[in-house]
């Protein structure tokens, strides 16, 4: 297959990108750049079968020869990016996943939606199946990347349904892992930084409200599965072991053995912040076979030396000088 993966230079679409590549496949990773990163592609460029092509697919998208699938993976998606660029998250989950499908059809090529849990909105059903209408804020802060993805899953029905393009809709809970940014303000980067800063954790609200979390390994198993799949309508993607925030704290804590322990910040919540948030995952073990197999703790030690790499690029670990245990 030639495959197309927008948001190719982002955390999860550089790793559909390896993924495609090690399954024999040829990728072309698009980017505008904007809170993707080459750095994250990097070590693809030297291989034949992959191209990077910088753009900003809320702009007509031309590309030159066949596309057998198309991973539409474009759009900022941290709490804090979506909040600094409303207009952007707009544009990209609305006119850039027009573009994305225009282009999908006029190449003839199967369509796979990247859209969130966020559909759901601060959900009022625990766990929340695929058949969840959602209870969404539409003009609050978090309104600009929940409507988007609420709009582009409605216009992937409307070109399944009106056109018959083969379309995809995976509904993503909460992912880590390497490569995600340093400062995108998730839990799981700010958590693991503070900690390996030995600095404390910085909880927000009461720090009980709570969080599924996913091995971004285990979500590209279920993308691949997906996009193979014959299934139109959405699959929940996501890991259901939920975790309230502050217990995640200190599960990341006692993984790095920070002593600084945990702050509360009530102030630094952000509005409509959904009070719980867990898949459920039925469906996607029955059609797909698949669930995850990194357990939590697991998957922040594979995270970990990501970050340490990136701290001490930046000179911002603690010495062994800032370590030792002072006499007096
Ligand atoms: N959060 C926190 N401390 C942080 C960053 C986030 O307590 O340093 C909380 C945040 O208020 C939310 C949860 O962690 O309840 C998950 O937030 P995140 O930004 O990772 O993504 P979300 O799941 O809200 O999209």
């Amino acid at each position: 297959m030639r495959v197309l993966i927008t948001g190719g230079a982002g955390f999860i679409g550089s790793h559909l990108c390896e993924r495609f590549l090690d399954e024999g496949h040829e990728v072309l990773a698009m980017d505008n750049l904007l809170t993707g990163s080459t750095d994250n592609i990097a070590h693809l460029s030297g291989n034949e079968r992959f191209r990077f092509i910088k753009h900003d697919i809320s702009n007509y998208i031309y590309v030159a020869g066949p596309i057998d699938a198309i991973m539409h993976f474009a759009s900022p998606a941290s709490p804090i990016d979506y909040l600094e660029l409303p207009i952007q998250t707009l544009k990209v989950g609305a006119l850039g996943t027009h573009n994305a499908l225009g282009l999908a059809m006029a190449k003839g090529a199967r369509f796979l939606l990247a859209s969130t849990s966020e559909v759901y909105g601060d959900p009022l059903i625990h766990p929340q199946p695929e058949t969840y209408w959602g209870n969404v804020n539409p003009v609050g802060p978090r309104g600009v990347y929940d409507e988007a993805k609420r709009f582009a899953e409605a216009i992937t029905m409307a070109y399944n349904r009106y056109h018959g393009l083969q379309t995809r809709i995976v509904r993503i809970f909460n992912t880590y892992g390497p490569r995600m940014r340093l400062n995108d303000g998730r839990v799981v980067p700010n958590f693991i930084q503070q900690a390996l800063r030995q600095e404390p954790l910085t909880v927000y609200g009461d720090g009980q409200q709570t969080r599924s979390f996913q091995f971004v390994g285990d979500l590209v198993e279920g993308l691949y599965r997906l996009l193979h799949s014959d299934e139109v309508e959405p699959v929940n993607i996501g890991n259901p072991h939920e975790f309230t925030i502050r217990e995640f704290a200190e599960l990341v804590n006692q993984l790095t053995e920070n002593p600084a322990g945990i702050v509360v910040k009530p102030e630094l919540r952000i509005q409509d912040d959904p009070q719980t948030r867990q898949p459920d995952i039925s469906k996607a073990r029955r059609i797909l076979d698949w669930e995850p197999r990194v357990p939590l703790a697991e998957g922040i030690k594979l995270t970990v030396p990501y970050f340490r790499d990136e701290l001490q690029k930046l000179g911002q670990l603690p010495t062994v000088a800032d370590q030792a245990p002072t006499h007096g």
